[in-house]
């Protein structure tokens, strides 16, 4: 008889995000009249840029023609995409990568569930709390991580390192040293994220340690701040420690679209091991390339006209999140995040926690928020909100918020 993977059996209670949709169907179906608002979920709602779209009816078109038809695409990506990714993302800010170098991919989340592969099983991984789940979960599933203890909601063999506004969301160097180091940033679920020195810091702690750190960058285009890093690899010592996931959802609308990258530098080797060649492998044989006609539309990410309408894409949430942030400020909340990141948390009021904020703000307010707690135990008694609704939206979630 078969067996399955015992460690699906470990992972604890039902992803998050379906929890809130449960609690906000039960309310919406009690309350048919209430209109909710959704500052929840961490998807975009702005349509896909024109000179994105252009590129695509473009490629569209070419696939209906049998001289500029494409069938598999290279495993690693297209060399026009590859290119204008070295270009762009690292040569215009001081990086020397190089294009086979360049992994492209369906997006981040799979990239960085996918990761943990190349390493042992014995390897210790240390993640931020709160975090992004899908960095812990993807190494439950893989058998990393101990035993789970429901009272603290922690990994046996977890290293955690606490980001709360009594560290500045700035991760401390943990007593234990790891094989692993996860790095969100700027970061989701917080909105906050370090500057290049803090950055460099870890590079270096992470070299000396002999550690990789796996640095998603998914929240890159949001960054405005001058002494924050675009990119890891701006660090000296980066090459040889890290790992950078790149992903086109946030920055130009690809979360149903699906396109992302992988940076692995051939200077990251274990014992005389490329990760690069052993990630190369993995890609030959697990992945079959991301869609011609999507990599024609992250090509168009990097033209001119691109540039220039996502720059007024980012500018329009961040909008949002300075009209969040300032409205909740003057309402007498403390809140962080917001100014390199499309998102706002706060510090629920009244040493409520964060799923009595959930239920009070959805049956208060009809507004959906996530509770901090569902992103590792250092977020009880915070609450995230985005700054991805449209502007309508979010000034009327705001002003329902302020009159509670
Ligand atoms: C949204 C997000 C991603 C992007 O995932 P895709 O699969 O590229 O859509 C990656 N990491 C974090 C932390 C995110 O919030």
């Amino acid at each position: 008889m078969f067996q399955i993977n015992e460690n699906y059996q470990k992972l604890p209670g039902s992803y998050l995000f379906s929890t809130i949709a449960k609690k906000v169907a039960a309310y919406s179906q009690e309350n048919p009249d209430k209109n909710i608002i959704r500052l929840g979920i961490g998807d975009v709602t702005q349509p896909i840029a024109p000179a994105i779209i252009e590129a695509m009816h473009k490629a569209v078109d070419e696939m209906g023609n049998a001289q500029t038809f494409h069938g598999y695409a290279p495993d690693l990506g297209y060399d026009f995409l590859r290119k204008a990714i070295v270009e762009h993302d690292y040569k215009a800010r001081g990086c020397q990568m190089e294009a086979d170098e360049i992994f492209v991919s369906d997006g981040a989340k799979s990239d960085s569930a996918n990761i943990q592969e190349l390493f042992a099983e014995n390897s210790r991984i240390a993640v931020c709390d709160p975090v992004y789940p899908v960095y812990v979960d993807s190494n439950v599933m893989a058998g990393r991580t101990g035993v789970y203890d429901p009272k603290t909601q922690m990994w046996s063999d977890v290293i955690y390192m606490p980001c709360t506004a009594e560290n500045n969301f700035v991760p401390e160097f943990p007593k234990e040293t790891p094989d692993l180091i996860y790095l969100c940033l700027p970061n989701n679920p917080t909105g906050t994220t370090l500057t290049k020195s803090q950055l460099q810091e870890w590079v270096d702690y992470a070299n000396k340690a002999g550690a990789v750190i796996i640095y998603d960058g998914a929240y890159e285009a949001y960054i405005s701040e001058e002494n924050v890093a675009h990119s890891i690899y701006e660090c000296e010592g980066a090459k040889t420690c890290a790992i950078e996931l790149k992903s086109f959802s946030k920055n130009a609308g690809f979360t149903g679209v699906r396109l992302g990258y992988a940076v692995v530098p051939k200077a990251l080797n274990c014992n005389g091991v490329s990760l690069r060649d052993m990630w190369a492998r993995r890609h030959g044989t697990k992945f079959n390339g991301a869609p011609y006609i999507v990599q024609r539309a992250g090509e168009a990410v990097y033209s001119e006209a691109g540039k220039a309408q996502l720059k007024e894409q980012v500018a329009y949430y961040m909008r949002n999140a300075a009209a969040i942030k300032q409205g909740l400020k003057d309402a007498g909340y403390t809140v962080f995040g917001g100014v390199n990141a499309p998102y706002i948390w706060l510090k629920t009021p009244e040493q409520m926690n964060s799923w009595e904020f959930f239920d009070y703000l959805l049956e208060n307010a009809g507004v959906v928020g996530t509770p901090g707690s569902g992103f590792g135990p250092s977020g009880e008694g915070y609450f995230r909100l985005t700054a991805f609704g449209s502007y309508e939206n979010t000034v009327a979630a705001l002003e329902r918020i302020l009159k509670l």
